[in-house]
């Protein structure tokens, strides 16, 4: 429209509006948080004017799997994410999540410790209220963490949770999804859950599908016993009529690479009626806390964190072992707790996943540690520059449509996750000829290369290399 004003004009950019439709040149203006025009704008003014000429624009990424709970908090900058082109983080996977908490003593048990500590939120409300009252640079949507209810409701974590703590469960679960929580995450693989049998999984979920929430699980098992582990989460959300979303979905160990040809056949299968999707890191090693069985299925290990032995992060399990004089098994009680990061996955499985049209793309970033896997920081330039654009394994419109369109309507994020008018103005400009992860496994704290502005509800909060100091994050509510 002619003479039109707006608050923010960007122009001449080579939109991808995150559909997976092809590149458009076009303007986006906008007005407040929203996108109120996108098509040729030359007669028209902004208050601020980016000129994106030679650049993508696409809807800000949406990472669906982070532990970003306590981060949101206590690092509201989320540079390692809005560096990225993310906007957008769920929080809370894995079973793991900030509220509704409930634990005596200094500091929860692991996993939960993957959070930080500092924080104690009850109630889920909680935790939406005081996201409200300190918004963060990125919006924020959450998850109830299973392992999380069974800290509150179990005084021993080493057996199945009685009919009395289910009871518990439900009550804070059906609390959380009224708070607004996106769905429940179970960590099925990690100790203080392994010991919940299915039907307690069931007797939760069971709240989901009638609230409209979906349900994520870290497996029970991503090696050897991966096809059982799917059928138990289908089983889930079909008995509880939930969608399911499988977190980084991956096959590890060697005796299991190339397997992912086996479990991306099942999902499609089960696809046919069933509601599942999957997210996935583009990476060969994981990481999480430091568990013993683990370190059979790795071919190398790197400490992340240690509480006793500071120090120890960034350095080989291997190395310490030896410069130690003692087993690795001993090292590794003796580093408790810790984090480390496990080289377990084959390239060829990591690629099948990220290129499976159903997969999105997610960092899984662990912003507590203290020498992080690179995922954190690099994840999704390192989809866009290496695979996309250097292996051409997808196609770029895919591949953000994998990081936006395709999660806002996974996790029902509505008004996001595509560039439209009247969507919110959730914006990414990069520059597809440089973009790149530049974080790696011995330098992991480092911005990518190739993001040139990302804007939040129409304020920007990354720009020329840096976090601006905008705080304009919103705690996403499920819509009722
Ligand atoms: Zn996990």
């Amino acid at each position: 429209m002619a003479n039109e004003k707006y608050d923010l004009i960007v122009r001449n950019g080579e939109v991808i509006d995150g559909t997976g439709a092809s590149r458009l040149t076009a303007d986006i203006g906008v007005h407040g948080d929203r996108i109120s025009a996108l098509g040729n704008l030359s007669e028209a003014s902004g208050e601020v004017e980016f000129d994106a000429a030679n650049r993508m624009v696409a809807p800000g990424f949406i990472d669906v799997h982070t532990h970003d709970d306590h981060a949101l908090l206590s690092k509201p900058d989320m540079s390692y994410k809005t560096s990225q082109g993310v906007t957008t983080v769920v929080a809370g996977n894995c079973g793991v999540s900030l509220a509704p908490l409930r634990f005596t003593g200094d500091r929860p048990p692991p996993p939960l410790d993957l959070l930080g500590n500092g924080y104690k939120f009850p109630h889920m409300s909680d935790f939406f209220d005081a996201i409200d009252a300190n918004p963060a640079a990125t919006n924020a949507a959450l998850l109830c963490g299973h392992t999380t209810l069974r800290v509150g409701a179990m005084d021993n974590l080493k057996r199945p949770a009685t009919d009395n703590e289910i009871n518990q469960m439900r009550d804070q679960l059906a609390e959380a999804l009224d708070a607004g929580v996106v769905g429940m995450s179970t960590g099925l693989a990690y100790e203080p859950a392994k010991p919940a049998p299915t039907s307690e999984v069931l007797k939760l979920a069971e709240l989901l599908g009638p609230a409209g929430a979906l349900y994520t699980t870290h497996l029970r098992n991503e090696g050897n016993d991966i096809v059982k582990s799917l059928e138990e989460a289908f089983r889930i959300g079909r008995e509880s009529d939930t969608g399911v979303v499988l977190s980084h979905h991956k096959v590890t160990g060697k005796e299991n690479f190339g397997r992912s040809e086996e479990t991306l056949e099942i999902i499609e299968r089960i696809r046919k009626d069933l509601r599942v999707d999957l997210d996935v890191y583009p990476y060969v090693a994981g990481s999480t806390v430091l568990q013993k069985w683990r370190l059979g299925e790795a071919r190398r290990v790197i400490i992340t964190w240690s509480v006793p032995e500071p120090e120890a992060g960034g350095r080989d399990l291997n190395e310490i072992a030896e410069d130690w004089g003692c087993s690795v098994d001993e090292a590794c009680d003796r580093l408790q707790p810790a984090g480390a990061i496990y080289f377990m996955m084959d390239e060829a499985d990591v690629q099948r996943i990220i290129k499976y049209e159903h997969s999105m793309i997610a960092s899984d970033g662990l912003p507590h540690d203290h020498h992080p896997h690179p995922r954190l920081w690099g994840t999704f330039p390192r989809v866009l520059g290496h695979y996309s654009r250097d292996l051409n394994l997808i196609s770029l419109e895919d591949a953000v449509h994998r990081m936006s369109g395709k999660p806002a309507s996974v996790f029902g994020l509505a008004g996001r996750g595509e560039i439209k008018e009247g969507n919110f103005a959730d914006l990414v400009v990069f520059d597809p000829a440089t973009i790149i992860d530049t974080a790696d496994f011995d330098d992991p704290i480092k911005p990518a290369a190739g993001i040139d502005a990302v804007y939040v509800n129409g304020r920007a909060v990354w720009r020329d290399g840096a976090a601006t100091d905008a705080r304009p994050g919103k705690a996403l509510r499920r819509a009722a």
